[in-house]
């Protein structure tokens, strides 16, 4: 027998209508003849309305009553599922992330998983019941109750597919898996069927949002199948994995797309060079102007930057051919630019570079494929296509299956349509649809 664990976020339990077609899909899996267990997050906005009130009564909450409050929303949608599957015959006990067994460090906001002990949802399952799991929280070493930072439910499920070996962790979302580029900047995006962890993990983390980039990690260090898809639709979504798959399962879960990933995980088919562009617009640069080249000096930088706080991402150093000097520019989140840059205007003289500028309007776009390890003449064909429409590059980075390029802000939306086109990745009609949620 097969266990499925079903992940539906708030889009997908925003209200009882929602609730209910929540759970016929749930008794529809079970009734296939599948276990399932459920990990819902909070209703709709629920948790940006918390927010919202608590912030109303104290601008500096206690962090401990913060992570109880916040708990709550996804109480309230584990309860009324439990209701909702029951309505419609079958059994279903909703259980918190405490009586589901998830054990998390101290940190108050953004804890982490570090133990899963899902004993009573193993009993459940067993009896023949759908066990429903409350997301994004668990229980602290000091008995308190701990949440795991915006979009934690996803985590939530991962964890415990792993710890219950399930066949696949399916994320429900309100669009229908994962894109070839983001749809309102491409109408001509097409649904990803297939995709690796790592190929996932460097769309999340250039800017792709469908998915809590922990999650992915920990899908990926684990060997858990995800299946992305979208609750308000019937359509297959975007398989993520990087083993072979179950492929009743896939057959079941996925008809369409199911010999094809069936048989790229066997490995028999090559992968497509390119999978997808993503793009960012939350960056900023800095560039540093005549830096000394003297050893030790980039070590000061960027220590002073991170004592700061502040992540950077891309760096780019010339070679210094003249009067011993050198530029260095590097990207941060938005921010962060402020004070970086104070960080750095603070120790001028030491390190003594010439000028100093922040640019706080960047684009970044990435493009990202584990078939371009295999394929020379990527980087030479997403130059190309920027340069024929006319759009600068500012700054480049790689790794083995990734190449980003900063450009203007403005120029940004035209280079992620040009490359879509440039890697043959347009389909005929537009596909994409969301079908829920507020944007919150
Ligand atoms: N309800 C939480 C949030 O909105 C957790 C989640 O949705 O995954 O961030
Ligand atoms: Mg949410």
């Amino acid at each position: 027998m097969s266990l499925i664990v079903q992940k539906f976020g708030g889009s997908s339990v925003a209200d009882v209508d929602a609730m209910r077609r929540v759970a016929k899909r749930v008794v529809e899996t079970k009734r296939a003849g599948h276990d399932v267990v459920v990990v819902v997050s909070a209703m709709g906005d629920t948790t940006d309305e918390l927010l919202d009130m608590a912030a109303e009564l104290n601008p500096n909450p206690s962090p401990r009553e913060m992570d109880l409050l916040m708990s709550s929303g996804e109480r309230i949608s584990m309860s009324l599922l439990a209701m909702a599957i029951e309505a419609q015959g079958e059994r279903a006990h909703a259980f918190t992330g405490r009586q589901a067994g998830m054990h998390t460090d101290t940190r108050f906001g953004k804890a982490s998983i570090v133990g899963v002990v899902p004993e009573r949802i193993v009993q459940c399952v067993r009896d023949g019941a759908v066990a429903i799991v409350a997301g994004f929280q668990g229980l602290s070493d000091n008995d308190d109750v701990t949440t795991l930072g915006r979009g934690g439910s996803d985590t939530t499920a991962v964890a415990l597919a792993a710890a219950l070996r399930a066949d696949v962790c399916e994320i429900y979302t309100d669009v229908d898996g994962l894109f070839t580029a983001d749809p309102r900047v491409v109408p001509s995006a097409r649904r990803i069927f297939n995709l690796t962890a790592e190929e996932t993990l460097e769309l999340a983390a250039q800017g792709a949002k469908i998915l809590h980039l922990r999650a992915v990690e920990y899908a990926r260090r684990h060997k858990v199948a995800l299946h992305v898809r979208s609750s308000f639709s019937d359509k297959d979504g975007t398989w993520i994995a990087d083993h072979a798959v179950n492929p009743a399962i896939v057959r079941l879960l996925a008809p369409t797309i199911a010999d094809q990933i069936i048989a790229s995980k066997e490995d028999s088919v090559e992968a497509p060079i390119i999978s997808g562009i993503a793009h960012d617009r939350s960056q900023s640069k800095i560039t540093l102007v005549g830096v000394p080249d003297r050893p030790g000096l980039a070590s000061r930088i960027f220590a002073i930057v991170a004592a700061a706080d502040v992540n950077i991402d891309m760096i780019v150093q010339n070679v210094s051919v003249r009067d011993n000097s050198t530029d260095i520019s590097f990207t941060l989140p938005s921010g962060d630019g402020q004070a970086a840059l104070e960080a750095l205007e603070a120790v001028a003289a030491e390190i003594g570079y010439k000028e100093i500028f922040l640019t706080e309007e960047i684009g970044k776009l990435s493009v990202v494929g584990a078939g371009m390890r295999s394929h020379p003449g990527v980087s030479a064909k997403l130059f190309g296509a920027l340069s024929d429409a006319g759009i600068n590059i500012e700054m480049i980075s790689t790794s083995e299956i990734r190449i980003s390029v900063v450009t203007a802000l403005s120029d940004l939306d035209e280079a992620v349509r040009v490359a879509h086109t440039a890697f043959d990745l347009d389909s005929a009609e537009a596909e994409a649809i969301v079908y829920g949620g507020t944007g919150r």
